[in-house]
């Protein structure tokens, strides 16, 4: 069972990771927790989250899935992108960093901050600064025929 070996090698890491962002290391936290950040930099929803823990074979809720990737976000963990108003992603990468989202397949891709410069922005509203620019490139492939 590779998944046992993941498990136990992620665990401490990921109990340590919970209680830094000052989340209480329940059981249910820890295993999203191991199937958000235990396969690398990972751009994911709710839906696909909860399809892979009722594999992983845990019990528990949608309701439960879009709490703990809420409090995983409000704690500074996943950073959540909003592609389209049907879309939510939740982005193990915190940094800020800009994406391509392939329109076909619904997988996202990061873009390194630097490899992007937005220019004629235009001035903000009186009282507001910019904060930043999140850039999302849309992309399909060409047409065949
Ligand atoms: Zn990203």
């Amino acid at each position: 069972m590779t998944g046992q070996v993941i498990t136990h090698r992620h665990d401490d890491y990921l109990r340590d990771l919970l209680q830094r962002a000052g989340l209480r290391a329940t059981r249910q936290r820890l295993g999203l927790a191991e199937l958000i950040f235990g396969r690398g930099e990972r751009h994911l929803t709710a839906e696909e989250l909860y399809g892979e823990a009722i594999q992983a074979g845990m019990r528990l809720s949608q309701t439960t899935v879009y709490n703990t990737l809420h409090q995983f976000t409000e704690a500074g963990l996943l950073r959540e992108i909003l592609a389209d108003p049907r879309r939510i992603y939740f982005d193990t990468n915190v940094d800020p960093h800009h994406h391509f989202l392939d329109e076909d397949t619904g997988e996202m891709e990061d873009i390194p901050m630097d490899s992007v410069s937005v220019m004629g922005l235009p001035t903000p509203p009186a009282g507001k600064m910019i904060e930043g620019v999140d850039v999302i490139v849309r992309v399909r492939r060409p047409d065949t025929h």
